[in-house]
């Protein structure tokens, strides 16, 4: 990482944290490190709110280091630039998602595919090369090194452009490396949550057909009339879904609980793909009789590299997509994990940071 005649310096810090298993969040004084050559310094104004950092906190996946704070749809403005920082000024609107750290060599990283370098550095519950932690967006500043910087599209709100960071960015590459971006094919997006209310925004944007197939029954108006979606399948409705068996061409599954795949890849047409980027904490189960004799194929993706997350940011900021976001204060952060946990948000919390993280 960085080396400056600074380094060792540490900038004092202030966010929320969870200390134990119960996920509950409450002030917390830590420090970050000074900036380095190539760092940036950013105050956080919006931070966006996403399962993961639930799955995370209560550490569903096994793997939190506490204390954690969560938070990786980080967007603020530039206040310190290093020297070797050629990308950013002070004062720009700038953005960080999931990681803030590579190795920049392997192979991985010379395919802007930084993402899935085994030594990524995720900007929360994970570890600096230093080996201090990393502690995310529900807190007021943050040291990122510029090469996981984003610039934040002028015509894109900061608050509700917070979860493109996350969301956005995971349903985008997910699309576009399965090729589920042809005009006109049919796209069913599983579950309307945060991920799955951008992903019908920008496969909208795509020219997609697009279905939702929520277990929500209260969703199905605003996923039609608000938010642009073609239909609506109430997952839970055995009939409805029989009647859809054979109808798309591609699911794209955000659920963040254990769920059946068969009636999904039911859904699905010969040679149908399923891609889930949904994360639950248990394995799903595999029927490969469905996929042995439609030809389906099942894939993951995970977020994105930093060109292809800047593409995506400047594609919404062209076609006006943002979230739509319930804006919090950081003392109202318990309540939403609440909601979060019941998929009672319409569809994304972003935390007001710059107006209510204060000591
Ligand atoms: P979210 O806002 O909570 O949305 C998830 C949706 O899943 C809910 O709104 C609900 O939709 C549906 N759902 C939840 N529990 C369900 C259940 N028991 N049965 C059926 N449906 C259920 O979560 P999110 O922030 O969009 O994240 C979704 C998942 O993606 C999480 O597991 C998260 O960790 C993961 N994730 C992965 C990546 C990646 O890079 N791959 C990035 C970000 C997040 P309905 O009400 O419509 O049914
Ligand atoms: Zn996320």
């Amino acid at each position: 990482m960085s080396t400056t005649a600074e380094e060792g310096k540490q900038q004092k810090a202030f966010g929320w944290a969870a200390t134990d298993q119960s996920g509950t969040l409450s002030p917390f004084n830590f420090s970050r490190r000074e900036n380095g050559d190539e760092d940036v310094t950013l105050k956080i104004l919006y931070c966006g709110v996403c399962h993961s950092d639930l799955h995370v906190l209560k550490n569903e996946w096994g793997f939190t280091s506490y204390p954690v704070v969560p938070g990786h749809e980080i967007v603020g403005v530039a206040t310190k630039v290093g020297k070797n920082v050629t990308k950013f000024r002070v004062g720009d609107r700038v953005g960080v998602g999931v990681l803030v750290g590579s190795c920049k060599t392997c192979e991985c990283c010379q395919q802007d595919l930084e993402n899935y370098c085994p030594q990524i550095i995720f900007t929360f519950n994970s570890y600096n090369p230093d080996g201090t932690k990393t502690y995310g967006g529900y807190s007021d500043m943050i040291v990122v090194d510029q090469r996981y910087v984003l610039r934040f599209p002028d015509n894109l709100p900061l608050d509700a452009g917070a979860p493109l960071l996350c969301a956005g960015i995971t349903v985008y590459s997910s699309m576009k490396y399965y090729g589920m971006t042809e005009a006109g094919k049919h796209l069913g997006v599983a579950g309307l949550g945060g991920l799955g209310h951008v992903a019908v925004k920008i496969a909208k944007a795509f020219g997609l057909k697009v279905t939702v197939i929520s277990s929500s029954l209260d969703k199905e108006s605003e996923a039609i009339n608000r938010l642009g979606a073609d239909s609506f399948l109430l997952s839970s409705d055995p009939a409805k879904m029989k009647s859809a068996i054979g109808s798309m061409d591609y699911i794209l599954d955000t659920v963040s609980a254990a769920h059946p795949l068969l009636p999904l890849l039911s859904v699905l047409k010969v040679n149908g793909k399923l891609v889930t980027v949904g994360l639950p904490n248990k394995p799903l189960e595999l029927p490969v009789f469905p996929l042995v004799f439609g030809r389906k194929l099942v894939g993951g993706s995970d977020v994105g590299g930093m060109k292809e997350t800047q593409e995506m940011l400047d594609f919404c900021a062209k076609h006006n997509i943002a979230a739509d976001i319930e804006l919090i204060r950081i003392d109202e952060i318990n309540t939403a994990m609440e909601r979060l946990a019941k998929s009672d948000v319409r569809y994304r919390f972003v935390i007001d940071v710059g107006n209510s993280l204060s000591q």
